[in-house]
């Protein structure tokens, strides 16, 4: 990865941990849950709002590392007004690009974290957002 582009990454998770996006509470939520990382002691309290399958809306609030912060916010963008099919599809190349260290077009800004896959103690924060969610729609 170049220079630029890790800087660039950077960027963006630091942007997202400062001004979180989707950061709060839904009137009307229909699933919520909780998720913690011993490891970190990152805290992500998600609540989703769903109609027809369709993730319409969605906040979360938290605390803790950079990573688990800015990823959790990450993820809201990427889910929102997605289909559960979807929101899991992105979920598992998410997951994949944490295990092989390769980013994915289809991720967008989500890419920002790949740099978390060479740092194997940091992948359970990066995922603790998405974990959350996955338990939340089961
Ligand atoms: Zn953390």
């Amino acid at each position: 990865m170049s220079a630029l582009l890790e800087q660039m990454y950077k960027e963006i998770l630091l942007e997202h941990q400062k001004r979180p996006r989707n950061y709060g509470h839904l009137e009307h939520k229909t699933h919520t849950n909780q998720g913690h990382n011993p490891s970190c002691g990152d805290q992500i309290s998600l609540e989703l709002q769903i109609q027809d399958n369709c993730i319409v809306a969605v906040r979360f609030s938290g605390r803790g590392c950079t990573i688990s912060q800015a990823s959790a916010s990450l993820m809201t963008v990427a889910i929102e007004g997605k289909t559960i099919a979807e929101a899991s599809s992105i979920a598992q190349a998410f997951g994949a690009m944490l295990h092989t260290g390769q980013t994915d077009s289809s991720l967008g800004d989500l890419n920002a974290l790949v740099g978390v896959a060479k740092l194997h103690t940091r992948v359970k924060c990066a995922t603790l957002g998405w974990q959350t969610l996955e338990l939340a729609l089961a």
